[in-house]
């Protein structure tokens, strides 16, 4: 059990000998990157309340102070404003390695950025980690597949990415960020895992980021009409973001380097996706087709048998359940406090 024999140099006690094993479990120094952010704000509060100190380090470009801010008081939380990009010395037992801009709108406001985000800012987490001794997991992505020629995909398909394309910041970037993840694990002997996340939505999810969910949720929210790209016939998996904060803390603990596909498999078309908003928003609400963007994957939807059988992790929280719960923060953050919600 990694948790037992980390070799790495904590300051924590491991709390006493007689308790069961399983149960036994020393208060570890975590790191997460990008913590600031939708998925690792919702990571940093279950780390938190398993009682490990966390340091969150973001440059704050998606992220914001707000998503972790009722932590701030807790003298084993810190945040750090810092660019990956650069080095950083800081001393932890695990690396949740989460920083790089997401949607597209984000990650092509400045593509270099990103890829050097994904690049430079993966190599020095892992230098970090090599140092320090620490257990390293990256956030990867469903767009590593690309346009994918398989379908569901398997975490054996290599993939089909466009090298030179407007996305390529991003799948290249993360490709590259998997090869640097597994060199380091292979040449340098460190601890490494590897989540390849297909869609996750709820609630801190940026609002004007331009992914499907949001999207479709703030217009209908607004009373505007829900932007379809293309004929909506594509499709994708849409994953609650506990299930996904689930399977990332499993994926660190347990033994299996990965890659592991962690989404849900439950495959919606845009349009269908758009009638589940409607019914839970607003059944009114109108649909607009628009140009659908470049390098747009036609079909996505995750082979979880690895996870399931390897992690003993399976989504829970199906679309029509998770919703509600992203909405009623939405139409806090979208009308303040006029509104009355139910959470
Ligand atoms: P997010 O934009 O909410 O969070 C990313 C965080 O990283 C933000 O807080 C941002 O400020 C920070 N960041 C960006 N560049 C940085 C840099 N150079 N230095 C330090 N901090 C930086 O996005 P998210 O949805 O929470 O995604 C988190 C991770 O999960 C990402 O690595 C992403 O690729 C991966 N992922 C997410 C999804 C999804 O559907 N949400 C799908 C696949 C993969
Ligand atoms: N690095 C870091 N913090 C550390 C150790 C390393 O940010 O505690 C960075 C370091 O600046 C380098 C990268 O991680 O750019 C890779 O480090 P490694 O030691 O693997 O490579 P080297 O420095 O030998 O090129
Ligand atoms: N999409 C859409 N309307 C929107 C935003 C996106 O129909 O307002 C489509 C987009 O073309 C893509 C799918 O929804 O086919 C998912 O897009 P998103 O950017 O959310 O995620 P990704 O493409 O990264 O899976």
């Amino acid at each position: 059990n990694h948790l037992a024999v980390s070799g790495s140099s904590s300051f924590h006690e491991s709390v006493g000998g007689k308790v069961p094993l399983g149960l036994r479990r020393r208060q570890l120094r975590v790191l997460v990157t990008g913590g600031a952010g939708f998925v690792g704000s919702h990571l940093v509060d279950r780390l938190v309340e398993r009682g490990d100190s966390v340091i969150v380090v973001d440059n704050f470009f998606t992220g914001r102070k707000g998503n972790v801010a009722h932590h701030l008081q807790n003298p084993r939380f810190e945040v750090i404003r810092h660019d990956v990009v650069e080095p950083i010395l800081l001393e932890v037992d695990q690396i949740y390695h989460l920083a790089c801009p997401v949607s597209p709108v984000h990650y092509r406001y400045n593509p270099i950025k990103t890829i050097k985000t994904n690049v430079v800012g993966t190599l020095n987490m892992l230098g970090l980690a090599k140092r320090i001794g620490a257990r390293f997991l990256l956030t990867s992505t469903s767009e590593v597949y690309g346009d994918p020629l398989q379908h569901p995909q398997v975490e054996t398909y290599w993939g089909n990415v466009n090298p030179i394309g407007v996305r390529s910041c991003y799948d290249e970037g993360k490709r590259t960020a998997e090869t640097l993840t597994m060199d380091y694990h292979r040449g340098a002997n460190l601890e490494v895992r590897i989540a390849r996340i297909f869609n996750t939505y709820g609630p801190r999810m940026c609002i004007d980021d331009g992914r499907v969910v949001s999207n479709f949720v703030a217009q209908a929210l607004r009373k505007e009409p829900l932007t379809v790209y293309g004929d909506g016939k594509q499709t994708r998996s849409f994953q609650y973001v506990s299930d996904l904060v689930e399977g990332l803390m499993k994926l660190m603990e347990g033994e299996h380097i990965g890659p592991f596909n962690l989404g849900n498999p439950g495959e919606f078309t845009m349009l269908e996706l758009a009638k589940v908003v409607q019914d839970t928003i607003d059944k009114e609400a109108r649909i607009e087709f628009r140009p659908n963007t470049a390098d747009d994957p036609h079909k996505r939807k995750p082979d979880i048998s690895r996870a399931k059988e390897l992690l003993g992790w399976e989504p829970k929280v199906p679309l029509h359940e998770g919703l509600p719960l992203m909405v009623t923060d939405f139409r806090k953050r979208i009308f303040g406090d006029q509104e009355e919600s139910t959470e």
